[in-house]
């Protein structure tokens, strides 16, 4: 490979905080919330120009229900303005049996905008369109964290950092070690879309039912009707193709098929990714156009912003969670987080806290779990949960001037348990 050699530069320092949140999707927004409001001085860093990761920019807005500390708050503020229901009353009011009865669902617009609210009443301060790229570190601590963005390269100072980038990108960056499955074992990828303009009743009224509409793609690539390249069928913890309503009459949410093989966090099958599945979801709604009742005046939407990333790096944590701890319902000690409301799923502090780095934590997608272990706790809910754990840590231990492999457990717990986190303490 052809090299070049970049030339050596000073970097603006343009900010010197207690905490940096690095990535704005759902762990981001919880992890900056709970510092700012425990008295810390906080930034938080997307690339993006809004906030909400693939709850917003991969258009994945059906959630299990949201019912304990941050996970409620934000229900409850996106609720406030009519962006936030259980799918059940439309579900069975158009069929008894459909799966969707089991979901909540949110407006993917009204969380952009009530995110900013929230970090702006707490306190935090936001940074934007701007890329993290680098972890400068000295003896086992990050000193600084390189963003780039429209102003150039700039330089950040934090006593603690929580990596919320879903791809474990300042751990991975400052070298702390990580997992990642083979590009071939990863969970598949999947773009997003919304369909609006379709006739629901017509559509049931007809004997579909949107849990079925795999078997009507399917049914269409079988007779030649669809030529279609993505998987159908549910795998590793993807459903393929699938469909729900959302909150707004007339408008479903697709999973538009598995793309397996690609690596988030290589650009060439990111690039490779979007420009197969955006072709594919157009066939798609094409046919269930022509094809089925209900669908004659539907259209795209929109698609994500990018296509839906289920699972990149994850940091080789103090403690790994496995497949076997859940099976068991093993119980811990230092437990800072749930999936949701009375889960028997328990997640240790150590799993926020990667090896090697003294000032580091990290929150959502990328804690320290198994690859079999990841799909409860890489839901929405639980990386809230999860980064509420590490925003409260991230304070606590500036606050009391400790590592955070040194903070107190019982002190965060206590905490915790004051934001109305269930912990499943009494
Ligand atoms: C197709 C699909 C379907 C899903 N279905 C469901 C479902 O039905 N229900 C459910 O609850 N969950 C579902 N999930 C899982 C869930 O959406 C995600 O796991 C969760 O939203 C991840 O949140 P996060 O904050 O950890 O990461 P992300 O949402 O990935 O957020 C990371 C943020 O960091 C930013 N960022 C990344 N790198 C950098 C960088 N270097 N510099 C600056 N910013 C950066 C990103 O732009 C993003 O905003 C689904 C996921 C996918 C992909």
């Amino acid at each position: 490979m052809e090299w070049i050699k970049e030339e050596e530069r000073r970097i603006p320092v343009i900010s010197n905080v207690d905490v940096l949140i690095a990535g704005g999707g759902v762990a981001g927004i919880a992890a900056a919330l709970a510092a700012a409001r425990l008295g810390a001085k906080v930034l938080l860093v997307e690339r993006y120009g809004f906030l909400g990761g693939m709850a917003t920019a991969g258009l994945v807005i059906t959630v299990p229900p949201m019912n304990n500390g941050l996970q409620l708050e934000i229900a409850q503020r996106l609720q406030e303005m009519g962006a936030y229901a259980s799918l059940k009353s439309l579900s069975e009011y158009y069929s008894k049996n459909d799966v969707s009865a089991y979901t909540h669902a949110f407006d993917p617009e009204a969380l952009k905008l009530v995110s900013i609210k929230m970090l702006k009443e707490s306190g935090v301060h936001l940074l934007l369109h701007s890329l993290i790229v680098k972890a400068c570190v000295e003896n086992n601590t990050i000193y600084g964290v390189i963003i780039e963005n429209k102003s150039g390269r700039q330089a950040i100072r934090a006593r603690v950092v929580v990596d919320a980038t879903g791809d474990a990108d300042v751990a991975a960056f400052a070298n702390a070690p990580f997992e990642k499955e083979k590009f071939e074992n990863m969970l598949p990828v999947t773009l997003m879309f919304n369909i609006t303009g379709v006739n629901l009743k017509e559509f049931y009224n007809s004997g579909f039912n949107l849990s079925r509409i795999r078997e009507i793609i399917e049914e269409g690539v079988k007779t030649g009707k669809l030529d279609f390249k993505l998987k159908t069928k549910p795998t590793k913890n993807a459903p393929g193709v699938y469909a729900e309503a959302t909150i707004h009459e007339g408008e479903i949410n697709v999973w538009g098929g598995s793309l397996e093989g690609i690596d988030g966090t290589n650009a060439e099958d990111l690039t490779k990714a979007e420009i197969i599945t955006r072709e594919e979801a157009w066939k798609l709604v094409t046919f269930l156009k022509r094809e089925v009742p209900g669908f004659e005046s539907a259209r795209i939407e929109y698609t994500a912003t990018q296509v839906g990333i289920r699972e990149t790096r994850r940091i080789l944590g103090e403690y790994t969670l496995t497949i076997e701890d859940i099976k068991n319902k093993k119980s811990f000690k230092d437990i800072v987080a749930k999936p949701y409301l009375h889960s028997t799923i328990a997640v240790p502090y150590r799993c926020l806290i990667p090896k090697k780095i003294d000032n580091l934590l990290v929150a959502g997608r990328c804690i320290s779990v198994t690859s079999d272990a990841l799909p409860p706790l890489r839901t929405i809910p639980a990386c809230i949960s999860t980064g509420q754990a590490a925003g409260s840590a991230a304070a606590l231990s500036v606050s009391n001037n400790v590592k955070p492999r040194m903070l107190s457990i019982s002190l965060l717990q206590e905490s915790l348990i004051k934001q109305n986190v269930d912990l499943g303490f009494n």
